[in-house]
């Protein structure tokens, strides 16, 4: 789950990391409310879960509340990467001096958080790391020891920070650091952490992404969703319990175990298809849960096969075709299905299939299910 810069900021905040002083608006009147209460030249910055925002004309400077006004309005009817801006941070302007680059994620092969940092800040880091890998700084940190102060230290002047600004470096480094752990995120970012014209650090931008397995230790921050960012697509699976991940293909895939999930995404592409999505429906599924997920695979336009993947232990073979064929039964799709049902009740599951009028392409293994789909995608 990924919270908002003004989100994002005000748990920085909590950790001694120094932010600008801002308040959140939904109208331009709020935001004129907001620059007169703090005087002086703002910044208003669109709040959408999505990276450049400057570059989309999402970020202006106001120098009076007036001005503010006129750059909220327009603001405020933009679209940003297709979402629409229902709100704007408001917060004093900064004089920028220097951006740098300061953010944690986990790195996965070495099995723990990896703080990077770079003199090359304000650009997205993606970036920085293809046109010039060398100057992003990186330091694993040890989450039994935590980080070190040499280790802030060593990125301070592995970006050339000036030695007067070590400390406050050092500082904002912990406090990102503890943030991201105590937070159970997997990634804390500051892109940019300014040098201000008055020579002092100062995080311009927040980003923290959630782990949502950790969700359930923290419902003050679960509580932050903002469900106007989520698609319909991504509520309805929060809300049914599925995980749910939409790709670019055209093979609807629908399958119980994420492991599963991800080997019959292999192998469809194995055998030169793509899928349209992962999809897990979780062990045990039953049938209304079959059904949701289905409704949201056949929600996707792009897609031309359906390919269920079953393997029925907990999960009862039966159930999960009771499941597809109440959803066929309502919705009538026009495009091919393949099934491949093995397990718990499989006879069973077949013969529903079978009976039910619908012309359901059966397979017995994962490499005949997988080939049946992409040839059937491929024809469609
Ligand atoms: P992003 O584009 O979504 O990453 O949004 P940022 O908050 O990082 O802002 C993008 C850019 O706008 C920054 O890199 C800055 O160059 C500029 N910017 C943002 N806030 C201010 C500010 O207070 N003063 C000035 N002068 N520039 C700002
Ligand atoms: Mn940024």
């Amino acid at each position: 789950m990924k919270l908002h810069e003004y989100q994002s900021k005000r748990i920085f905040a909590q950790y001694g990391i120094p932010v600008q002083e801002g308040e959140v608006a939904a109208t331009p009147q709020e935001v004129r409310t907001i620059a007169e209460q703090i005087g002086g030249p703002v910044v208003v910055k669109a709040q959408v879960l999505v990276g450049g925002r400057g570059k989309a004309g999402g970020i202006k400077l106001a120098q009076t509340p007036q001005q503010a006004e006129e750059i909220a309005t327009r603001i405020l009817s933009m679209q940003i990467k297709g979402l629409p801006v229902r709100k704007v941070l408001v917060a004093r302007a900064a004089d920028i001096q220097q951006e740098i680059y300061l953010g944690i994620v986990v790195d996965r092969a070495a099995a723990r958080p990896v703080m990077m940092a770079s003199s090359e800040g304000g650009v997205e880091i993606e970036e920085v790391a293809r046109t010039h890998p060398e100057a992003i700084k990186k330091v694993h940190i040890d989450p039994f020891v935590g980080l070190r102060a040499y280790q802030t230290l060593w990125l301070a002047k592995g970006i050339g920070l000036p030695p007067s600004l070590h400390r406050d470096f050092g500082r904002i480094a912990q406090g990102l650091y503890r943030s991201f752990v105590e937070c159970d995120a997997s990634l804390a970012e500051i892109n940019p952490l300014v040098i201000t014209s008055e020579g002092t650090l100062l995080a311009l931008d927040a980003k923290i992404v959630l782990d949502d397995n950790g969700l359930f230790r923290h419902p003050d921050l679960a509580a932050m969703r903002d469900i106007d960012e989520e698609t319909p697509s991504e509520r309805a699976a929060r809300e049914a319990g599925l995980s749910f991940v939409q790709l670019d293909g055209d093979i609807g895939c629908m399958v119980n175990g994420a492991g599963l999930a991800m080997a019959t995404m292999d192998i469809i592409q194995h055998f030169g298809g793509m899928p349209a999505n992962f999809l897990d429906i979780g062990g045990g599924a039953r049938a209304e849960r079959v059904a949701t997920a289905l409704r949201l695979i056949l929600a996707d336009p792009r897609v031309k096969a359906v390919l269920f993947n079953i393997f029925g232990g907990i999960t009862r073979c039966d159930e999960v075709a009771r499941g597809i064929i109440s959803v066929l039964d309502e919705v009538r799709p026009n495009l091919p299905i393949v099934a491949r049902l093995v397990g718990t009740n499989e006879a069973e599951g077949r013969q529903i299939l079978e009976s039910s009028g619908y012309r359901i392409i059966t397979a017995t293994t994962l490499a005949e299910a997988a080939q049946k789909a992409v040839a059937v995608a491929r024809n469609a």
